[in-house]
């Protein structure tokens, strides 16, 4: 599989530290508000690549956090706690808000048919790794205590930026818009490690260290809880490409200076949900969330689907009217799907198999979902019978997550009980089109049959013929699509 790693700036050959495993790790959610369907973007691209590295016949092994403790909307002793700022918000303690708000993003997840990583570890569970990270990042000399702070030293590494080339200037004001110069620093990216002396006064969560009561900065809860559970080797780092800068180059920073030898080797970034007024975000106008999608009607699969039909790297605009687009080519693509008899026949294995080479195409080639929802359509247009094209459409929906022989058998149901519900004959077009016109023609050619009026039955068939209606007798029924 070719894979773009952001810290080449290449797409490259994916491979692994051990072979057909992967170690995999994610940047997980900050549980002080439910998450937003851009950050849920990310998780659904992260769950795509993990399970389609998995149909390639990988053992992964996926390890995402959960920060829970206090974070700062800046690297720095600045900025609000977000955690803290939830707690107030709503009158409860940190840790209630954190367990609150970890429910729910699961909730989210389940609905939107993404798969609980392997190991899901809150950062308030690893205190003692992040403390021995930091000892031995001092004991190494990469790090300095300075007004009561320990401080990552960035000036002691040979490099530092891996996935941009800032200018200095631009990170000046990236890192510092609003906020005030913190003076312990030796240089301006130098980062916390570990805090004791911090402006908020009421921080709710602290343990001891030999630095004093404090807690851990932004960055080294990633590096600890890695570290633990995928190993001083990690394949695969994903997150948002907001992500990428200042947490993943610190992450990099703080790791690989402490283990002494390159930690990851492979950096995925997912690109922004956008609006037509820029990046989504909390603060700004109608927020959205899988919940307020659900209260207007749609299904969360939906826009998952929505989600699969744009590149990962690609900035994705969000609109009502992009989604009702999306919602009209699940349907569509539903309504087809539903037309096909998964009782039809055997599975002829080879020819499964053969039919989902398209989509790994699409899919080997940096994970290109757009033409992965298309193979699909490939599929469904093959000459194979039912059998044999649901299962491979079923190999690939284990990739894609949009739960197509559930939602496809439903709307079978669903049309047999309306379409067939005085005679037991149904009616169906593939395409989900709704015409009374060509269903009465349908219908007297199936009495015409029935009575053995043999022309008659032809001069319909002709006459829809006529019409550009191609049509397809079933057991039980009748399908017709427009050529
Ligand atoms: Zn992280």
């Amino acid at each position: 599989m070719y894979l773009y790693n952001s810290a080449t700036h290449k797409k490259e050959l994916f491979t692994t530290h051990t072979p057909d495993h992967v170690e995999m790790y994610t940047c997980g959610p900050t549980v002080y508000h439910f998450a937003h369907i851009g950050n849920l973007r990310s998780y659904i691209m992260e769950d795509v690549l993990e399970k389609y590295l998995r149909f390639a016949g990988y053992d992964v092994n996926r390890v995402m956090n959960i920060t829970d403790v206090g974070h700062l909307t800046s690297d720095a002793d600045e900025g609000e706690d977000k955690m803290l700022k939830g707690a107030r918000r709503e009158h409860k303690t940190v840790m209630e808000i954190a367990q609150y708000y970890t429910d729910a993003f699961f909730a989210d997840c389940r609905k939107l048919n993404i798969k609980t990583p392997d190991v899901v570890q809150p950062a308030t569970g690893l205190i003692d790794d992040y403390i021995h990270i930091v000892e031995t990042l001092l004991n190494k000399g990469f790090a300095y205590v300075a007004g009561g702070n320990v401080y990552f030293d960035t000036g002691k590494l040979p490099r530092y930026y891996v996935f941009n080339d800032h200018k200095e200037e631009d990170l000046a004001v990236g890192v510092r818009e609003g906020v005030e110069e913190d003076t312990n620093k030796r240089s301006k990216n130098d980062f916390v490690l570990w805090f004791t002396k911090s402006k908020f006064e009421d921080q709710a969560l602290k343990w001891d260290s030999p630095w004093g009561v404090g807690y851990p900065g932004w960055h080294i809860e990633c590096s600890g809880i890695s570290m633990k559970y995928n190993g001083e080797y990690l394949d695969l780092h994903c997150g948002g490409v907001d992500n990428a800068f200042p947490h993943h180059t610190n992450e990099i920073a703080q790791s690989e200076s402490y283990l002494g030898h390159p930690w990851c080797t492979h950096w995925c970034h997912v690109a922004h949900l956008n609006t037509t007024d820029g990046k989504m975000s909390k603060s700004k106008g109608e927020f959205l969330t899988v919940s307020l999608l659900e209260e207007k009607g749609y299904d969360p699969i939906a826009y998952r689907f929505f989600c699969l039909q744009s590149h990962y790297r690609k900035n994705l605009v969000f609109t009502w009217e992009n989604l009702d687009n999306a919602v009209a080519a699940y349907d569509k693509l539903l309504a087809r799907l539903s037309s096909v008899d998964p009782e039809d026949g055997a599975v002829d294995e080879a020819a499964a198999a053969a039919l989902t080479e398209p989509f790994r195409a699409a899919m080997d080639n940096d994970l290109n979902t757009p033409n992965a929802v298309t193979a699909l359509y490939g599929v469904l247009k093959a000459t194979a019978n039912g059998a044999t094209k649901w299962a491979a459409i079923e190999a690939m929906d284990s990739v894609l997550g949009i739960k197509l022989a559930e939602k496809a058998a439903a709307k079978r149901a669903k049309q047999a009980e309306t379409a067939g519900a005085a005679d037991g004959f149904f009616v169906v077009c593939e395409d989900g089109e709704k015409s009374a016109q060509i269903e009465d023609l349908l219908r007297r050619r199936a009495e015409a049959k029935k009575s053995r009026d043999f022309a008659e039955a032809d001069r319909i068939r002709d006459a829809l013929k006529e019409q550009g209606v191609e049509i397809t007798d079933m057991s039980g029924g009748v399908k017709w699509r427009r050529v």
